[in-house]
């Protein structure tokens, strides 16, 4: 298989979470952005319920815990492996009282209808599909209740058939932010803000720490064909990040329940 032909989807899940519980975060991001995030959120208060989807090893649930007054957390992976070192930082931190990580799907949520005050969701829904996840996820907010997530969106009406072609065939999904907020708008939210997270949630704190998370993995797994693949997947996402990141990114999108 080219490597054009291929996406994430093909490789080994074992091998990628592993890879992927090495990094401090599986998607682009950063604290201040999940802070600025939380600043359009004025609901939260002392029996506030709040659920993380989708929440890797927990960087950013952890910033929520840090930065919200009160309530609880439930951050959710599909992953055991990350689960774990959610827990790990939860005990670290000593946020025990607060925050609980457990394995399950972002799809199949055990949750009453109207029970959560607010849903997160940072680099993951694409997992489930924007629209998919923003339908699905209502019912279980309560009237007044937010969800805030970032995904990938075009910055622009038009782009390079490089670039296009590549995240066709990543997440055709991918869409302009105006139809993100159209969607999310007609999936029963008002759109409260929306914003481009800034480069260096890519490049300082996804592409940069990968470099010697791919050359310990490597090593581990020499001669290993699929590794050397899965890693020049990622080396091969990071340059065209850069060769083409005016044309696209993750925005972060906050709406609220009516
Ligand atoms: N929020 C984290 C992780 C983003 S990567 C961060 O920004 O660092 C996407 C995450 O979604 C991964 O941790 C992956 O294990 C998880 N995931 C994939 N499919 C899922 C599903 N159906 N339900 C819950 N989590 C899922």
């Amino acid at each position: 298989m080219s490597n054009e032909e291929q996406t994430i989807h093909d490789f080994d899940v074992a091998l990628i979470c592993e890879y992927f519980s090495t990094m401090e975060r599986q998607g682009p991001g950063s604290e201040e952005s999940t802070i600025k995030a939380l600043s359009f959120i004025d609901n939260i208060s002392e029996n506030s319920k709040i659920v993380d989807l989708g929440c890797g090893t927990g960087a950013q649930t952890i910033v929520l815990a840090q930065n919200t007054v009160a309530g609880s957390i439930t951050a959710i992976d599909l992953f055991p492996g990350f689960i774990d070192k959610l827990n790990d930082k939860i005990i670290k931190y000593n946020l025990q009282d607060r925050v609980q990580g457990i394995v399950g799907s972002m799809d199949n949520l055990d949750f009453q209808e109207n029970e959560l005050d607010l849903i997160w969701s940072e680099g993951a829904i694409y997992n489930i599909g924007f629209e998919k996840g923003l339908n699905y996820w209502n019912k279980f907010l309560k009237k007044g209740g937010y969800v805030a997530v970032s995904e990938a969106s075009w910055f622009t009406e038009e782009r390079p058939k490089e670039i296009f072609d590549f995240w066709n065939n990543a997440y055709p999904e991918i869409d302009t932010i105006a139809n993100k907020i159209a969607q999310m708008q007609k999936a029963g939210y008002v759109v409260v803000a929306s914003f481009i997270l800034p480069d260096v949630c890519w490049t300082d704190n996804f592409f940069k720490p990968a470099v010697s998370a791919q050359k310990a993995f490597l090593e581990k797994y020499k001669g290993n064909k699929s590794v050397e693949e899965f890693i020049n997947y990622e080396k091969c996402e990071a340059s065209l990040y850069d060769k083409y990141k005016d044309y696209y990114g993750y925005v972060f999108y906050i709406g609220k329940k009516i």
